[in-house]
């Protein structure tokens, strides 16, 4: 019988598993109960859809044996079983996705971490055991296969004799060691313990043959010792018990367990409605993204159940994209069990819920918002994000659902805030609320228009996000208050009188202004004088739709076109001594004025974060003038 070799990756996993350090190795019974179950709901499920009589839902169960002697443990059950393939390509190679990330994950040697990413599966029995075997055989066959395996050096497996289709793993379990009692696990009060902890849902009997001592009948000093078959779970499924029954470490270890998380999640939203239509949810907001979560591979959704039977695994129609993040489940009666993707999506019953559900979330959110501000702002920085993608896409369409939900930095103190806590905030005199774009809140600090809207004693809104700008956007306005990027040449902090004086000087010297544009050519569409900088020289503003923040996202993305330009205007400070050089030279020395045009233009840039386009010219005229 020739041994196979594991596929590499399963190899570092279950060489993890065998060395590891891990110290919640219990988990390994909850992932085996956990497959059993699996097992059973595909039994079921196939014979419900093939219309198959002759098993009872009752007959369904999940067997533990203890063999202290041997050092034997076995989980059984009477599922859909595995046929050689499916033991090959089940059991030989780790079948979920994002894989690479795994490797990254060992490289990183944070096991916890990668235990609770994957949730390990069957692999993690070999944190307790030195041999495992898997007899099964498949729903509808007549043959049975052995798979076996010691470890890392491979598996075997080969035809068996087996009676009913299903599946028996039986673990040879580890010597005990100084360090690691693994006895336990051979031990029926060990074994109770952790079914009731982890897998007390589960909507099977789970069965182990418990030893009772008892005074014998008739006497008064006799003892003795039968075995009686023992149910070790309640089978009522979390969500459907009171909430007045349900502890938070029980919905800690259910959805740590269920969601393959090592974190307990930031909130637990538990909600059972009655009436027209019933349900329960049992929603999580995770601590943080999962390692897929901000990628293409990543699919939201909600498991459905109807009666305590899972149906659907992800039904995505739950979830709308913004709040993609969210965890759970949601259990109806009133769906049917043959429910069917297609049918899913006109299902009126599923769009009530869904939309109930949306309406919970946000509301969830909000009052976190304003009764745990720090929870919130936990909460904002794993997944803000999304909630902007959310207000920017499709068109602005939930705008209203998510503006209240939104966070910025703000310069007011450099902490997070909303745009009500931004406009109640607002003085008298202020008009728009101020917002700036660039990567970092230091350098948006630097810009030099930053400086004169701050003395005006009004804050600014740091847009560092590539979305942010886009999402501001597409809002246009938040309770009548518009919205205005300090670097767009909208900025009007003047006023009348000083719009007047700035009008008029800028008449006065158009000649000299539109021969500066001429000499840095097409990439400005105007010089002009402002008011609006304080001690710098100069500055770029853009004017339009397209500001240079957007300019600089949209031309970093795949497929570009080279169109996406802002329109950019080189503003100079009319009170900076380079004002009164520039109108000086013009009488005597036009050449210096285009030489000081180009070089007063590239600094702009440079301030503005965008690069320019002649750096070796730019160079070449500092020298000159040094
Ligand atoms: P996961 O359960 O997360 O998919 P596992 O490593 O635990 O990963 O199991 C791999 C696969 O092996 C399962 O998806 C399932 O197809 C199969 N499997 C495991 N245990 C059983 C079982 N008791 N009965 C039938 N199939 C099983």
């Amino acid at each position: 019988m020739g041994k196979k070799q594991f596929k590499a990756e399963s190899k570092k996993l279950m060489d993890m598993m065998i060395n590891s350090i891990y110290t919640h190795k219990d988990i390994f019974l909850r992932e085996l109960i956990s497959n059993a179950s699996d097992a059973l709901d595909k039994r079921y499920y196939n014979a419900m859809a093939q219309g198959e009589t002759g098993m009872d839902r009752a007959d369904y169960k999940i067997n533990l044996a203890i063999d202290k002697e041997n050092r034997i443990l076995a989980v059984s059950d009477n599922g859909c079983g595995m046929s050689e393939k499916e033991l090959e390509t089940n059991l030989g190679t780790i079948a979920k996705s994002g894989s690479l990330d795994f490797k990254s994950g060992v490289e990183k040697g944070s096991e916890v971490e990668i235990i609770g990413q994957f949730g390990v599966g069957f692999y993690s029995a070999f944190m307790v055991s030195d041999k495992v075997t898997v007899v099964s055989k498949a729903q509808g066959s007549d043959e049975a296969f052995m798979w076996q395996s010691t470890g890392v050096d491979g598996y075997t497996i080969a035809p068996c004799e087996k009676d009913e289709a299903g599946t028996v793993i039986t673990l040879h379990i580890k010597e005990s060691t100084e360090e690691e009692d693994y006895d336990k696990y051979l031990g029926q009060y060990t074994l109770q313990q952790i079914v009731s902890k982890y897998s007390d849902y589960i909507r099977y009997p789970i069965m182990l043959d418990m030893e009772k001592t008892e005074l014998k009948e008739g006497t008064e000093d006799e003892y003795e010792t039968t075995t009686e078959p023992t149910q070790l779970n309640s089978m009522v499924p979390l969500w459907r018990k009171s909430k007045s029954e349900i502890t938070d470490e029980d919905y800690e270890n259910f959805y740590k367990s269920k969601f393959y998380d090592y974190e307990a999640p930031l909130k637990t939203i538990h909600s059972k409605t009655e009436g027209q239509i019933s349900y329960d949810a049992l929603l999580f907001i995770p601590k943080h993204p999962s390692f897929d979560y901000y990628s293409k591979d990543f699919e939201k959704g909600l498991q459905l159940y109807t009666n305590g039977v899972v149906i659907m695994e992800k039904c995505k129609e739950l979830l709308p994209d913004y709040f993609s993040f969210v965890k759970g489940l949601v259990d109806s009666a009133d769906l049917t069990l043959n429910i069917s993707r297609e049918t899913l999506q006109h299902d009126h019953l599923l769009k009530v819920i869904a939309k109930n559900i949306e309406k919970k979330i946000k509301s969830e959110l909000e009052k976190m918002l304003r009764t745990d501000r720090e929870k919130y702002e936990e909460f904002f920085k794993a997944f803000g994000l999304q909630l902007k993608y959310g207000l920017y896409s499709d068109y602005g369409r939930n705008k209203d659902t998510l503006k209240d939900l939104i966070l910025f930095v703000s310069s007011n103190e450099k902490k997070l805030t909303s745009l009500s806590e931004y406009v109640d905030r607002m003085p008298e005199s202020q008009s728009t609320i101020y917002f700036a774009t660039g990567e970092t809140v230091d350098k948006i600090d630097l810009l030099p228009q930053s400086d004169s809207v701050k003395a005006k004693g009004y804050e600014i809104l740091y847009c560092t996000d590539d979305v942010d700008e886009f999402a501001i956007q597409m809002l246009h306005e938040y309770n009548g208050k518009t919205f205005t990027n300090i670097c767009a040449g909208g900025l009007d902090l003047d006023t009348e009188e000083e719009k007047e004086t700035l009008k008029k000087e800028n008449e006065a010297a158009k000649e000299i202004l539109d021969f500066m544009k001429e000499s840095i050519g097409e990439a400005v569409s105007e010089v002009r004088f402002t008011n609006k900088l304080k001690n710098h020289p100069v500055c770029l503003t853009s004017e339009g739709m397209m500001s240079l923040g957007m300019e600089k996202v949209l031309s970093a993305m795949p497929g570009a076109e080279m169109g996406m330009k802002a329109t950019v205007v080189l503003e100079i400070n009319r009170n900076h001594q380079v004002a009164e050089k520039i109108k000086a030279l013009y009488e005597t020395d036009k050449d210096k004025v285009a030489k000081y045009a180009k070089i007063l233009y590239a600094q702009s840039c440079l301030i503005a974060g965008k690069s320019i386009e002649n750096p070796t010219e730019y160079s070449e005229l500092v020298c000159e003038l040094m």
